[in-house]
């Protein structure tokens, strides 16, 4: 497993630098702040938060949520980032999480001592009790069900968008990876399905998912929407999507795969 280094920080190929949920990027494409801004962001400690990884080359800082402009740079929302398409989404993704892992993950949970960096491994470790504590991996499901060649895809009630997707929820305790997949579309659309395939997983940083994508095919019910998650469902012609979620999701690649 990579190690963490901050005590001896080092600028490496990959510098991500981020303020919430934004990362920074050139002004007019997707390239990454060189190296003299990243060492005047730590020299005039702008940053909350920094480490590097050598192994995976890459050195990332988070910038307070009022980050100032950069000369030459602009923030844009990590998810357009991803939309790109660029081969180091994995490593982005990764340098996300952690940061916000480690802001959020301070003191230990058994005992309420402060948690600090391992030397040994990707984890912190509780000073008074001894506790490791690793970063957490939230699996997802999310699935893209069809019947005779036409998608059902749903409007999320909570995101007041015209933006139609497939149907995903978060797996329980003491359930499989395919019980969950029943369980979300019988909860949220009242169909049976039949069919069940893997497709592929996308680690997803908002927040720490891990996405494991299916294909299913409708096999009873009429789909009614649960009016909690669900504001609409709806069966697509392939040839007559509507809006859906951009380039670089997992949702994208489900809806737009044919096969
Ligand atoms: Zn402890």
């Amino acid at each position: 497993m990579p190690m963490l280094s901050r005590s001896a920080v080092r600028i490496l190929q990959y510098r991500y630098l981020f303020s919430g949920i934004t990362v920074l990027v050139s002004r007019d494409s997707l390239d990454l702040p060189n190296e003299a801004l990243v060492r005047r962001c730590l020299d005039n400690q702008l940053a909350s938060d920094w480490f590097c990884e050598p192994a995976l080359d890459y050195t990332t800082l988070m910038l307070e949520d009022d980050a100032p402009e950069l000369s030459g740079y602009r923030w844009i929302p990590l998810r357009e980032y991803f939309a790109g398409g660029k081969p180091d989404v994995p490593r982005a993704t990764r340098a996300m999480s952690l940061l916000k892992w480690r802001r959020n993950t301070r003191f230990c949970g058994t005992c309420g001592g402060a948690l600090h960096d391992s030397t040994e491994e990707t984890a912190r470790k509780c000073i008074l009790c001894g506790r490791i504590v690793f970063p957490t991996i939230e699996p997802a499901v999310i699935v893209l069900v069809r019947r005779e060649g036409e998608l059902l895809l749903a409007r999320h009630a909570q995101r007041n968008t015209n933006v139609f997707t497939c149907l995903a929820g978060f797996v329980e305790q003491g359930e499989t990876i395919e019980q969950c997949v029943v369980r979300e579309i019988r909860e949220e659309t009242g169909i049976e399905i039949k069919n069940l395939r893997y497709v592929g997983s996308q680690s997803w940083p908002f927040p720490d998912q891990l996405m494991l994508a299916f294909k299913a095919d409708w096999a009873s019910g009429e789909p009614t929407p649960d009016k909690t998650e669900i504001a609409e469902l709806r069966w697509f012609k392939q040839d007559a999507l509507p809006s859906i979620p951009p380039r670089g999701s997992v949702a994208y690649r489900l809806i737009m795969d044919k096969e």
